[in-house]
């Protein structure tokens, strides 16, 4: 088992990962103070096999957002997703990961594990989706009623982004056997958990998000302030933002497992 050396020298890597991602303006101080110390109590109770699983989906869906940035950034989806992140998205994104570490550590409870890959393998095959969808040759179309959108309103979907979320949840399922997190059986219940997580992030985005206008541009933004000025609100719930979004849908891909789980073993 780890030692305390182990357990402080991955403590150190982790806080200079969190200040790498603070001086590359992935994070702001609230959010690479909340990611480091998520990471720490995760590697301090589950492991820190489970923090460089995750590591390994920040470090991928960081490279998707910068490939061929320019020319995602000239459909004007790319700046919605500028910005650092602060603490409510490192929580909307980490909480589910955090509370199932000290569940497991709680309890030794290997099912545990299978709902773990659903946590991880959702966000990042939603995140994938995402930015290779971007890059589709044909428009999007809303997971509702498949009318045309622009590219990069939430809950509109490609076949393109599809698979290449259908494929993550899978690579990262595959990921999880090799690194020794889980079984071959929980994973691919994970896998499926991974796929409800996707549906449901896309499907809550195109019905219970908010949605606004700029008066200025006319474009639908996930931003109350657009062209410097005030946008309206066109569709969805004020309080229901993106990241409240992320987070339901993870509370979904883990519910699933749970049912799953429960109905198979
Ligand atoms: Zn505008």
């Amino acid at each position: 088992m780890p030692s305390l050396g182990l357990d402080l020298l991955f403590s150190l890597g982790l806080i200079i990962v969190g200040y790498a991602s603070y001086r590359a303006k992935a994070t702001d101080v609230s959010g690479s103070l909340a990611a480091m110390l998520i990471g720490i109590i995760i590697g301090f109770t589950a492991g820190w096999l489970w923090v460089i699983y995750i590591l390994v989906f920040l470090v991928a869906g960081s490279l998707a957002t910068h490939f061929r940035y320019n020319e995602k950034a000239k459909l004007g989806a790319a700046e919605e997703k500028g910005g650092r992140r602060g603490v409510s998205n490192v929580l909307a994104n980490g909480s589910i990961a955090l509370l199932l570490a000290i569940l497991y550590w709680a309890t030794k409870d290997w099912y545990i594990t299978g709902m773990f890959v659903a946590a991880v393998a959702s966000p990042a095959a939603d995140t994938m989706a995402t930015e290779f969808g971007l890059l589709s040759k044909t428009s999007p179309r809303m997971i509702t009623d498949f009318t045309p959108t622009q590219p990069g309103r939430s809950g509109g979907i490609t076949l393109l982004g599809s698979l290449v979320g259908l494929a993550t949840s899978v690579i990262f399922g595959i990921l999880a056997i090799l690194m020794g997190i889980t079984d071959l059986s929980l994973a691919a219940i994970g896998i499926i958990g991974g796929f409800v997580g996707v549906f449901l992030d896309s499907f809550l985005g195109a019905t219970l998000q908010s949605l606004y206008q700029c008066y200025v541009c006319q474009r639908y933004t996930e931003k109350k302030l657009h062209c410097n000025k005030p946008t309206k609100r066109i569709h969805g719930y004020s309080l229901i933002d993106n990241n409240i979004v992320n987070l339901l849908a993870g509370v979904g891909a883990v519910s699933s497992v749970i049912l799953l789980e429960i109905f198979l073993f």
